[in-house]
């Protein structure tokens, strides 16, 4: 089945039980024993039907044969790291999404040695490997520079020291990108965006291309500590990715058309786009993505001030954090990073919605215009 086909079936069983044609949402936590006592299902937390299904399709979608689901895009990130043997080395780029880098250094900052390199760099990626090292985090494109990692030299360089390549693909998504088909062993995802893509369900996800060692102990995790969707939220991710591949071609048009208008705006500095061909990770973005996923960034003239103040004069851009939903966002990002930020203090990042294009571009538009009169 091609992606749009599954994206829609892989996650609908047919109820036998009433004939619904979508999925009922079980809520019982516990499900009654057979007589052998050995029935699918036994308590909420290990698994229920709807988790299941969501289980089914992510797995699908991304090539896998197995996958665990999770309550938050962190949950999951924090389950494989939390799977690491205690004093396990683990690089991790410099650039990622300062909510898990936050929460990987506060709480594995003591047990796990950790080495932040620039991930668009293979060969510091190289020198940084240890005897120790265990785990390469990588995300790509990067949040929230949109800096391009090559996912499969990545992979290739794990192999061959025995070392698992986790990527974060909640940018790209399965529809533009596929990690395990490049080499990775575990694909990472906030279905809080994209996936869910309506902004109205918190989700996370890891998908695997086989059931070794680690990942047995990542489903232990995942089932002992519980950090997992409700089945209203699994009911909720598993409807929003019947629509993801249809959302994606949008977004990647909308993203491609806001990049180019940027670009030739006289208070914009810089745009951070893979798709743009003077990005410096534009030929590996060509070489594994399919297209380059509606997500950009973009410095204006000036410092923090005037970021926040266009990201405030915009009327159809709300000035919010997250991505991923049908809704454009805008937002100045240090200040939603904190204080120890690395981000550029004029850098405003968009998650480029399915509004109608001429609309957005005449907002951030009138928004610039406004911010620098
Ligand atoms: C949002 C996000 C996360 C964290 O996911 P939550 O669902 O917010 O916990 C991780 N990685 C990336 C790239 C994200 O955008």
């Amino acid at each position: 089945m091609k992606l749009e086909t599954i994206a829609i079936h892989a996650g609908n069983p047919a109820d036998t039980s009433s004939n619904a044609a979508i999925q009922p949402i079980t809520l019982s936590t516990t499900f009654e024993r057979e007589p052998n006592n050995n029935g699918e299902y036994v308590y909420s937390r290990i698994g229920n039907p709807n988790r299941k299904s969501l289980e089914n399709l992510l797995s699908k979608l991304e090539g896998g044969v197995d996958a665990c689901a999770f309550a938050s895009g962190n949950a999951a990130g924090m389950a494989v790291f939390q799977a690491l043997a205690p004093g396990s080395h683990v690089i991790v780029p410099d650039d990622m999404y300062h909510g898990l880098r936050n929460a990987i250094k506060e709480v594995f900052g003591s047990s796990l040695s950790l080495t932040f390199v620039d991930m668009s760099r293979l060969s510091d990626i190289e020198q940084a490997i240890t005897k120790d090292t265990k785990l390469i985090w990588v995300e790509s494109p990067s949040n929230p520079l949109l800096k391009i990692s090559d996912i499969e030299s990545i992979a290739v360089m794990g192999k061959k020291h025995n070392i698992h390549t986790v990527c974060d693909n909640t940018f790209a998504t399965p529809v533009f990108q596929r990690p395990l088909q490049l080499g990775a062993d575990i694909v990472m995802h906030s279905t809080t965006k994209y996936l869910g893509g309506h902004s109205d369900v918190s989700g996370g996800a890891l998908i695997s291309d086989k059931k070794d060692l680690l990942w047995q102990r990542i489903r232990k995790i995942q089932e002992f500590s519980g950090a997992v969707p409700s089945p209203f939220d699994c009911y909720l991710i598993v409807r929003g990715i019947k629509t993801l591949p249809y959302r994606m071609q949008g977004h990647a048009d909308n993203a491609e058309k806001l990049a180019a208008f940027l670009v030739q705006h006289p208070n914009v500095e810089k745009v951070f786009y893979p798709g743009l061909s003077r990005h410096p990770g534009h030929e590996t973005a060509r070489k594994q993505m399919l297209r380059f996923s509606g997500m950009l960034s973009f410095l204006v003239n000036g410092g923090a001030e005037k970021a926040l103040a266009v990201s405030q004069n915009v009327k159809i851009f709300t000035n919010a954090t997250s991505l991923g939903g049908v809704e454009s966002l805008i937002e100045q990002r240090a200040s939603v990073e904190g204080p120890d930020t690395k981000t550029p203090h004029n850098l405003i990042r968009v998650s480029v919605g399915l509004e109608n294009i001429d609309d957005l571009i005449q907002d951030i538009g009138q928004a610039l215009n406004r911010t620098y009169r």
